[in-house]
């Protein structure tokens, strides 16, 4: 008989949460926590009511990104997210010091995604963000079967390395039942401040239309190589918030109008 494939179960939606969205990518160090983030506070920055669920296992980097860390608190059995920018936050960055690395079995996995889903205070959203691990995992399977999971969206590079990984994410989800919404190009350009000239550092942004036409997918949103981003990462202020004017929080608030 043919091998048994990963089944979603069916399963009771988080109480309160309108939509869940889960931001994959096929391979780590495209800026998939980069978007998550800043889409999350574009989403926001919109009139959403927005949360942040980080299960990286493999280097949750919400708390550095947004800047915050200790421990959430525990009310009526319920643990409360943390809040930065006006987003409720939970990661597993705030469970584990920072120079640990982690190996965790499949299982403690699953338990613990099971555990931020269920257990935390997510009510009153619009829109659950879930910052997933890179490639195809136990985190996306256990996302999958512990709440109905409203769309994926695939953030990817234009090189060739990191779209074939985001077909492979792509492949994973439809075989999980969940609907892939599209992808984002991320890194798509660079322009030069003065003089507006293009660069594509990573690839032609082109390749990545291609790819998802023939994945029968849209592209969401192309967000550019920019130093702002970067920088904002790396001080725990994220460009949506720090430059709220710029170019590259216009094409984040141009995504979020598209999930
Ligand atoms: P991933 O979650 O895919 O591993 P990160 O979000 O941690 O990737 O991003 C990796 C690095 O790339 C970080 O230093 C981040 O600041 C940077 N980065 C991500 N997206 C951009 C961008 N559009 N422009 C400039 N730097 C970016």
């Amino acid at each position: 008989s043919p091998a048994a494939q990963p089944q979603a179960a069916p399963s009771a939606p988080i109480e309160g949460v309108g939509k869940v969205i889960a931001v994959a990518s096929g391979k780590g160090g495209v800026g998939k926590s980069t978007v998550a983030v800043n889409l999350a506070l574009a989403l926001q920055k919109i009139g959403h009511r927005v949360g942040l669920l980080d299960v990286d296992i493999y280097g949750p980097s919400l708390p550095t990104l947004l800047g915050i860390s200790g421990r959430p608190a525990v009310s009526n059995r319920r643990i409360l997210p943390m809040e930065a920018d006006g987003l409720r936050v939970m990661s597993l960055g705030f469970l584990m010091d920072e120079d640990t690395p982690v190996i965790w079995r499949g299982p403690i996995v699953t338990g613990i995604i099971r555990q931020f889903l269920r257990d935390v205070d997510w009510s009153g959203l619009d829109y659950l963000i879930v910052d997933m691990p890179p490639g195809t995992g136990d985190a996306q399977l256990a996302l999958a079967q512990t709440v109905p999971v409203d769309g994926a969206v695939i953030v990817t590079t234009p090189s060739d390395l990191s779209l074939i990984d985001a077909a492979r994410g792509l492949q994973m989800f439809k075989t999980l039942n969940v609907e892939v919404m599209g992808i984002v190009t991320n890194m798509s350009k660079f322009v030069v401040p003065s003089t507006k000239e293009e660069f594509f550092i990573f690839g032609n942004p082109a390749e990545v239309a291609k790819e998802a036409e023939r994945l029968e997918t849209p592209v969401l949103g192309e967000i550019p190589l920019d130093l702002t981003v970067r920088e904002g990462g790396d001080a725990g202020r994220p460009v949506v918030v720090g430059q709220p004017e710029s170019p590259v929080t216009a094409a984040f608030v141009e995504l979020a109008k598209m999930v």
